[in-house]
């Protein structure tokens, strides 16, 4: 789960990380209100930031510094309702329906700090850079040996040292150090307490007098470790995700909406990465990843083909299952009354396996319907594939 930097660094405050002060703002008001505050207070520059769920406003032009109150008000009116582009929204871009209205901070040198959980090593990773501000990708890719890493261990967590050892090779001043680690430490400990999957401050920024500040905050969280944090729930922005995975999640369904034509329905995540493979290989496109889960039943099947059918890219449906928890003859009971139900008329080519398999093709066989029934996987993928080229 995402969520929006002026989000993120109510979280590092409570934690004790140093942010710059702001308000969110949806209208033009709201946003003037908090610059007038915020020059008022004696702030020579206010920045009005774009909030969406993706990296790269800046260079978008979605983060813009000011000097004035006229001058806020007017990028406030261009940023609030832009559709702003970045190399993480895709051509298309995000639409932008809130802004942060913040203290303007007088940058010396621009750093990186990162947190993320690394599935290699099982272990949690700390990383700094002195090329802040940039794409950190970029840094990754090109020089990573620019990049320092602590791997931190779970049994004892962040140590003092491993933060002291970051903050030497940012190169900070021997005054900074100790508030480099309350800083690293504080970070830490938000990523732990929140069950968080990835936590990036670029840039970490060092003040003209010698301050400490996180300038920018993306965090993630843990899909699976939601259900011990409500008060977090409550900070996803569904206005940023995809309508048709909103709706996908109302019911269960793991769903990734993607940009093909073969729309997917299979059971389990393994085998709904090897059918969007499988479509590859057979020259085709998958629509989606959909795993409708191990206990699907006629009801979840009827959600699963809505959510496909209002993809307007999708030109055939191919239903890959094995039959274990679920049962094959189960599955295509449940197919059948759906598709009549919905009056599907796109083809829908099958491949089932496993237990009642042979069931479960008679009653797809008597149904009245016309399906087409793949013998194997690669099979039924060329079939899918022949039938969205239409
Ligand atoms: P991102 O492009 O989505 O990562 O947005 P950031 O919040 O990182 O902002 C992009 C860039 O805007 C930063 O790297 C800074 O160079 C600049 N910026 C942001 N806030 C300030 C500020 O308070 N003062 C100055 N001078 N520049 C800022
Ligand atoms: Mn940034």
């Amino acid at each position: 789960m995402k969520i929006h930097e002026y989000q993120a660094k109510e979280i590092l405050r409570k934690y004790g990380v140093p942010v710059p002060g702001g308000e969110m703002a949806m209208t033009i008001e709201q946003a003037e209100t908090a610059a007038k505050s915020l020059f008022s207070a004696g702030n020579a520059a206010v920045v009005v930031k774009a909030q969406i769920h993706a990296g790269g406003r800046g260079k978008g032009g979605g983060v813009k510094v000011v000097k004035t109150l006229d001058d806020a008000v007017a990028r406030s009116k261009d940023i609030l309702g832009m559709q702003l582009v970045t190399h993480q929204t895709g051509p298309a871009g995000q639409k932008v329906q809130r802004l942060l209205i913040e203290e303007g901070s007088a940058i010396d040198r621009e750093l990186y700090l990162g947190l993320v959980l690394d599935r290699a090593s099982a272990k949690i990773v700390f990383m700094a850079s002195q090329s802040g501000g940039m794409e950190i990708e970029e840094v990754a890719h090109a020089t990573p040996e620019l990049i320092y890493k602590e791997y931190i261990e779970p049994a004892v967590g962040f140590q003092p040292y491993q933060a002291r050892r970051l903050a030497f090779k940012l190169g900070l001043l021997p005054t900074q150090i100790n508030d480099a680690v309350k800083f690293m430490t504080g970070l830490y400990k938000a990523f732990v307490d929140t069950d968080s999957t990835l936590m990036e401050i670029n840039p970490f920024i060092t003040t003209k007098d010698g301050k400490l500040l996180a300038l920018d905050c993306k965090i993630n969280f843990d899909d699976n470790a939601m259900f011990r944090h409500k008060d977090l729930k409550e900070l996803r922005d569904l206005a940023e995700e995809d309508p048709l995975e909103v709706e996908a999640s109302k019911y269960a369904l793991n769903y990734i909406k993607l940009d093909g034509s073969i729309a997917c329905m299979v059971n389990g995540a393994g085998l709904a990465m090897a059918t969007m493979d499988i479509i590859e290989y057979a020259g085709g496109k998958a629509a989606n990843f959909l795993d409708v889960g191990g206990g699907a039943n006629q009801e979840q099947i009827e959600n699963a083909f809505g959510i496909l059918l209002s993809d307007k890219n999708v030109k055939a449906i191919f239903i890959n299952i094995f039959g274990g928890i679920l049962r094959v003859d189960v599955l295509a009971t449940a197919v059948v009354a759906a598709a009549k139900k919905l009056n599907v008329q796109l083809p829908i080519i099958l491949r089932l396996e496993g237990t009642n398999v042979e069931e479960g093709r008679k009653i797809l066989a008597e149904s009245g319907l016309k399906f087409e029934v793949g013998a194997t996987m690669k099979e039924a993928a060329d079939l899918a594939v022949a039938a969205a080229k239409g």
